[in-house]
């Protein structure tokens, strides 16, 4: 097993532009660091290797845990999750006008925003804050 070096985490952090690839809640305003999130995780086979690793809000990762894929609540088809290091944020999700909730764009989106709990009641109080400066 390939060990996350500090410069491994560095790499990622600045790919990801040190905000949650799921919910972009920035690392300077998260109250903690964010934290390494395995892609593909370990206990199916995804390895420590920048391919594999993205940063993530403490909320999304728990959320996420070893999910990959979900069923979306609208079709009862099995999705994958979205995967902030290949597809493209504004292609999945959007903003509400108050900027306070995720709004799903895609079924991708749809099935994130729902097993990720993106809109839960701390996370749109929080961005209520957030958004005010
Ligand atoms: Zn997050």
């Amino acid at each position: 097993m390939i060990t996350i070096t500090n410069e491994l985490r560095q790499q990622v952090a600045t790919q990801a532009r040190y905000r949650c690839g799921y919910c972009l809640t920035l690392e300077i305003v998260s109250g903690i660091p964010l934290v390494l999130e395995h892609i593909i995780p370990p206990i199916k086979g995804g390895r420590n290797v920048e391919e594999n690793l993205w940063l993530a809000c403490y909320l999304c990762s728990e959320a996420k845990a070893i999910l990959t894929e979900v069923v979306d609540p609208k079709s009862g088809l099995v999705v994958p999750l979205f995967n902030p290091r290949t597809q493209l944020w504004i292609s999945h999700f959007a903003w509400s006008e108050d900027g306070r909730r995720v709004i799903r764009q895609s079924d991708i989106g749809r099935a994130t925003v729902q097993a990720l709990d993106l809109n839960n009641e701390w996370r749109v109080l929080l961005r209520s804050i957030w958004t005010r400066f």
